[in-house]
């Protein structure tokens, strides 16, 4: 059964390809179809947008698709970013400075308030109309500075207690083992067993 993925990110593909390896999907990206879609995230929540996403390709593709929103949560700046991760400070300002800003926003607070999270929503779409929602997230702190070259967005800044690292100081590999997206991910592939589609 074919399954499309509302993404033109290579990685993501590639970890959704990895995971779905064992099951009967055959999944494809919007490139494989040869689609350019770009759909306005103006939803309150990220199942809003990972749903309209997911409906609006479903409708031009009549297949099965997933789509998914992420961002990452600040508690101490009442869960800011969020849902505007990539639009925060504008979406065409380099990461370094947007994390710079962070940082300096959390100038002052102490470690116990620095708790922060990666929030991965993803929404898979049906051409009956069906439709569902899975979410999961990673928890750990707004480090007291930028730390590693790797990953993309705001890792630099995101520490995790159980590998005492910051994401962007460990490999694409070992991230996509306890990601978010990763777990997420997990958590759709069961649903979708669940459609006894496997
Ligand atoms: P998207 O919905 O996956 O495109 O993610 C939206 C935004 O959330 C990204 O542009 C990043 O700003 C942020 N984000 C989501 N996941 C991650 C991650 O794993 N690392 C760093 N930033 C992330």
């Amino acid at each position: 059964m074919d399954i499309v993925v509302g993404t033109s990110n290579k990685g993501k593909l590639k970890e959704i390809k990895e995971i779905m390896k064992d099951t009967e999907y055959k999944v494809f990206s919007l490139d494989d179809l040869n689609l350019n879609v770009n759909i306005e995230e103006d939803g309150q929540t990220y199942e809003e947008n990972a749903l309209k996403k997911a409906k609006e390709i479903c409708k031009l593709t009549n297949k099965i698709v997933l789509a998914d929103d992420s961002g990452l949560e600040i508690d101490f700046l009442d869960k800011k970013p969020g849902i505007y991760s990539s639009r925060f400070l504008g979406e065409d300002t380099p990461y370094n400075i947007k994390n710079r800003k962070i940082l300096e926003m959390l100038k002052d607070v102490d470690w116990n308030n620095r708790t922060a999270r990666f929030v991965c929503c993803i929404a898979c779409y049906f051409p009956s109309g069906d439709s569902f929602c899975v979410k999961d997230t990673l928890e750990g702190y707004i480090s007291l500075e930028a730390k590693g070259e790797n990953g993309f967005g705001y890792d630099p800044i995101f520490y995790l207690e159980s590998i005492d690292k910051n994401l962007a100081q460990i490999s694409k590999e070992e991230k996509s083992k306890i990601s978010h997206r990763y777990k997420a991910l997990l958590k759709m592939k069961d649903k979708l067993k669940s459609y006894k589609f496997i």
